[in-house]
């Protein structure tokens, strides 16, 4: 199932139903094209006239204006026209931490901005006062701004809160009532449900839709004022309840919720629904293209019918924003739903948000993640309108192209061995060097001093070897690398037959870099440390979370599909300067990976590493 990149520019989707079925597109520039359709858009929106000029309806279309903030159609004036050529946005809603999905968003919206010569809002959609929380705002900007992107651009600062725009959307929500497309209804949840229909019997109308605007108008207040219970009351739009698009039979608009906001207090409590709230957002921040997942594509048309009120009843400006779907990114072998990654988190599975086996970004981050290999990665997966399965192996190639260059090499060893060398003499009192980066001479060189004892990989040596081994055992020569060529003389084992030390005598003439060097020939390079030199270090080794590619398709629970194996911990030795790196620096372990300094528990005296990613992909060899 799971698919090597080869190069750099191998692109992997899978696509379901059925399971994740693979359609690869190695090698092609399918994902450039695919994204396509949301470019076409904006060079469209761009290349459309900027004078005024009158549609086949009679509308006039003039150039978008901004008063420097968000601002209603009569606020705006003479003001000048909008200085960016295109708006976006990035809408979470603060009830959880961001995950790789949302980076998806990120990138689209916030480089299709810095494309077109555009802004890119950050905007917080929290109209929902239950689930929202201070918390999770926090983190999202610190996220955003790793990841590379910021709100403050050419003299703006686009941080905005829907929860801002409260007022307003009450403010237009009675103006529908007055113009006749707005009612309180007070069935309940019940009843409501029961006249919805279904996707093949139209829906009734409700006894209350025919309510007057009056009396609309008083109840609307009195919800707003509190003096309605929670559930008695909800304001809906007066559309069709026969429509054939379910979101276009009288969808709720405002519902009662004495409930503490994040932000607001208690100043309100009457909420308005994700659905009414964001295309006000969206107009009133002069947004061009809303750019949102394809489950949304349903939802367009009533977006489109709040707008066309709210342009009509003179509340927002024309152009209209316009709301363009694409596909989510679903990584294999994770979960990325909100409610699935606040179970884990609470249920103890994993440490915390920002556990490294988790796939949010915080938890990428400690990982050892960079923002680049992240934005890479949104570039090659590209956006399109089909549903998109990217296994986790394209999202690690991303990070080694990327840190291949950048991290300092280093040694460490992960499963250690005691091997005694005879016949160090003072010709190794001088230190042995290796170079920070094979590729970057002027990166320096490190110093590792050969010493009579030193640490070895466990795997390095074997008392019969099998067929093709060229490391220690018994009789065989290897070179330790940047040190010199040895000659295993023999082992010791404990009762259990486990290999407890390895001996080995220098060859004389044989260190690196010296003339005699080249005078032994040897199969096998293997890497040390001194047991002297070499500082203890826990190191993490991870694997997927889930061991299911998708842990949602079985019948059973989602997490019976979790990798107990995700987090293995190993005491190892590593090199003193990289015990002595802070937290978040990275190193290539030789043959090990790809390693970085735990942003949380790394210190020079007790230093942790996480492994980042192994040198290959060798799953499903
Ligand atoms: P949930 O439904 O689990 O709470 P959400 O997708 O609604 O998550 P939001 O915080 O509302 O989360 O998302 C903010 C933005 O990120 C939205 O515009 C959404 O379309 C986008 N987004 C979220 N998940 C993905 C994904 N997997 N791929 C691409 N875009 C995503
Ligand atoms: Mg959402």
């Amino acid at each position: 199932m799971t698919q090597t990149p080869s190069s750099a520019n191998t692109r992997r989707t899978h696509t379901r139903p059925g399971g994740l079925t693979t359609a690869a597109a190695p090698e092609s520039n399918e994902g450039l094209i695919a994204g396509n359709f949301i470019r076409q858009a904006i060079v469209d929106c761009l290349n459309a006239p900027s004078e005024p000029e009158q549609d086949s309806h009679g509308t006039t279309t003039i150039r978008r204006r901004w008063a420097g903030r968000p601002a209603l159609a009569h606020e705006l004036g003479e003001t000048a026209a909008d200085p960016a050529r295109i708006r976006t946005r990035f809408p979470p809603e603060p009830n959880g931490y961001l995950h790789i999905g949302h980076a998806k968003s990120i990138c689209l919206n916030f480089g299709l901005a810095l494309d077109y010569n555009g802004r890119c809002h950050m905007r917080f959609d929290d109209t929902n006062p239950v689930k929202e929380d201070q918390e999770y705002v926090d983190s999202i900007l610190d996220t955003v701004q790793w990841l590379g992107f910021g709100w403050d651009s050419a003299g703006e600062s686009n941080l905005y809160y829907a929860s801002d725009y409260f007022e307003w959307c009450y403010q237009l929500a009675e103006a529908l009532i007055e113009a006749g497309h707005a009612y309180v209804d007070s069935q309940t949840a019940e009843q409501m449900r029961a006249h919805r229909g279904t996707l093949t019997e139209a829906g009734t109308d409700s006894p209350d839709r025919q309510r007057s605007a009056t009396e609309n108008l008083e109840l609307f207040r009195e919800m707003r004022a509190g003096r309605h219970a929670e559930g008695s009351h909800v304001l809906r739009a007066r559309i069709d309840m026969a429509s054939p698009n379910m979101n276009l039979r009288d969808p709720v608009l405002y519902r009662i919720r004495f409930a503490h906001h994040h932000r607001t207090g208690d100043a309100w409590c009457i909420y308005p629904m994700y659905d009414y709230a964001h295309p006000v957002s969206d107009a009133v921040e002069n947004i061009t293209h809303s750019l949102c997942t394809l489950e949304f594509e349903d939802h367009r048309p009533f977006y489109d019918w709040v707008l066309e009120r709210a342009a009509e009843s003179g509340f927002v400006q024309r152009p209209l924003p316009r709301q363009i779907e694409f596909a989510r990114l679903n990584l294999a072998h994770t979960v990325t739903s909100k409610r699935k990654l606040h179970e884990l988190v609470n249920t103890g599975v994993v440490s915390g948000w920002d556990d490294p086996r988790m796939p949010t970004l915080v938890g990428l981050r400690r990982r050892g993640y960079t923002p680049e290999s992240i934005r890479l990665f949104c570039e090659r997966i590209g956006v399109s309108k089909a549903h998109q399965w990217v296994e986790p192996a394209v999202l690690e190639q991303c990070l080694r192209d990327d840190l291949d260059a950048k991290a300092d090499r280093g040694i460490a060893v992960l499963d250690p061995l005691l091997l005694e060398l005879e016949g160090i003499d003072s010709l190794y009192d001088a230190p042995c060097t290796a170079p920070v980066h094979p590729h970057h001479p002027e990166r320096g060189q490190r110093l590792l001093h050969l010493t009579n004892a030193v640490w070895i990989e466990r795997e390095d040596f074997a008392i019969e070897p099998p067929k093709g081994f060229f490391r220690l055992f018994p009789g065989n020569r290897v070179r330790l690398r940047y040190g010199c060529v040895i000659e295993c003389t023999g082992y010791e084992a404990d009762a259990q037959g486990q290999v407890i030390k390895v001996r080995a005598r220098v060859l004389p003439d044989s260190r690196s870099g010296t003339p005699g060097a080249d005078q032994y020939k040897v199969k096998g390079n293997i890497h040390w440390l001194s047991a002297r030199d070499a500082v203890a270090a826990e190191v993490r080794l991870y694997e997927h979370l889930f061991k299911a590619a998708d842990p949602d398709s079985g019948e059973g629970d989602y997490k019976d599909g979790l990798n107990p194996e995700a987090l293995r911990s190993v005491r190892a030795w590593v090199e003193p300067s990289a015990a002595q790196a802070s937290p978040e620096a990275r190193f290539q372990f030789e043959r090990h990976g790809y390693f970085v300094a735990d942003r949380r528990d790394h210190q020079a005296l007790a230093p942790v590493f996480n492994r980042c990613v192994t040198l290959k992909d060798s799953r499903g060899r």
